[in-house]
């Protein structure tokens, strides 16, 4: 055998991330509501940049992002100075533990919260922490209390993924205010399915340690093109941009999504019926024994009796065509996460999974949730 060359501390503890299953052998009609993606797809604004970026792609793309982090700065009310781009919001949650964290340092998140943290504290060789939540729902003192000395970086996604739940922005202060020698990162990522909420952007301007994260991969129906954004303390933002590959964002990445912020009536039409229709989902569920905890985002969590069942209505609605999330890696076996698809997506889930919880309840299973 070879010499094996060992990686750095941290990285052989990687489990890789699994995303969304997109197909079934033998079907081309799938319907694909394990990743949270926009069933709309993007602004037809942005899907014409991409298409005119054909045109430059022997170009190397500018290095500062100055056109996107324009257009995010109006359209939010923020100082571009204090907004950083990168590949997806999975690269300035990656900036933040590379530039934060390390060896003998700890990074907190919370039990239900996104895998990427856990991925992200391991490659740069931090300790992660998992606390625990409540019901589901983020639990302020309880990270307050996991908190140590060596605390870096505390990640709370609000509203959460997969859970779909959220905490108000003044117990995020509240958390922010108790760790100052670490930064809080607040994952917004599905914030634009929120009404009156800013993503934390206001806490980010006055407090200085308090980071925001936004994507272009949910409501913007982009997640293809691999864009994100952070904007926080402009000495945090500076730091970041030091370890930023120049070139991380490719023209055609840049230009649709300049032109998906830009066109805002395309977001409310999305953000309307994806309310619409997650409460629709949400109720025909549990008018079938199927319960959910109120989602924020556009993906309910529904909660069967035990895994085996989670696992069974899994392979139901796999059977019908219906591809969805199963989330053990997530802490919770007995659910399965759904994406809020079109009209026609939710009435087929909530259709298969009518019957299966009849075909249980005949059968004398007892599918039911009962905590
Ligand atoms: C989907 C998601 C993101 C976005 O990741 P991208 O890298 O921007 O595609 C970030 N955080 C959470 C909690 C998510 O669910």
């Amino acid at each position: 055998m070879t010499n094996v060359i060992a990686p750095q501390p941290g990285i052989m503890e990687i489990a890789l991330y699994e995303g969304g299953a997109a197909k079934i052998a033998g079907r081309t009609d799938a319907i694909k509501l394990s990743s949270n993606e926009n069933p709309f797809g993007p602004s037809d604004k942005a899907r014409e940049a991409v298409i005119r970026a054909a045109h430059s792609l022997h170009r190397y793309p500018n290095t500062d992002h100055a056109g996107l982090r324009q257009a995010i700065g109006e359209v939010h009310g923020l100082d571009p100075d204090r907004i950083i781009c990168g590949v997806g919001s999975d690269e300035i949650i990656h900036f933040l533990c590379q530039a934060y964290a390390g060896p003998g340092t700890e990074v907190l998140f919370t039990e239900h919260g996104f895998l990427m943290y856990r991925i992200s504290a391991h490659a740069a060789g931090a300790t992660p922490v998992e606390v625990r939540e409540r019901d589901r729902v983020t639990d302020i003192d309880a990270l307050i209390a996991g908190a140590t000395k060596r605390t870096r970086l505390i990640f709370v996604a609000n509203p959460n993924n997969p859970t779909g739940t959220m905490v108000g922005l003044a117990d995020l202060e509240r958390l922010a205010r108790a760790v100052p020698q670490a930064i809080l990162v607040v994952d917004a990522a599905y914030a634009e399915y929120v009404d009156d909420y800013d993503g934390g952007a206001e806490l980010a301007t006055r407090l200085p340690n308090v980071v925001m994260t936004r994507t272009f991969s949910k409501i913007y129906g982009l997640g293809g093109l691999r864009v994100g954004w952070g904007y926080g303390p402009r000495e945090i933002i500076d730091v970041l941009n030091r370890i930023r590959g120049p070139f991380n964002l490719s023209v055609a990445a840049l230009d649709g999504a300049e032109a998906a912020m830009r066109d805002r009536e395309h977001i409310n039409r999305c953000r309307t019926e994806n309310a619409r229709m997650r409460a629709w989902l949400a109720e025909a569920l549990a008018e079938k024994g199927v319960p959910s905890d109120t989602s924020c985002a556009n993906f309910i969590l529904a909660r069967f009796a035990n895994p085996e069942t989670a696992d069974a209505c899994d392979e139901a609605l796999k059977s019908e065509g219906v591809l969805v999330r199963r989330v053990p890696g997530y802490g919770l076996p007995n659910c399965l996460r759904i994406t809020v698809g079109d009209e026609a997506s939710c009435r087929r889930v909530a259709h298969v999974i009518g019957k299966f919880m009849a075909d249980r309840a005949n059968a004398g299973q007892g599918a039911g949730q009962t905590a």
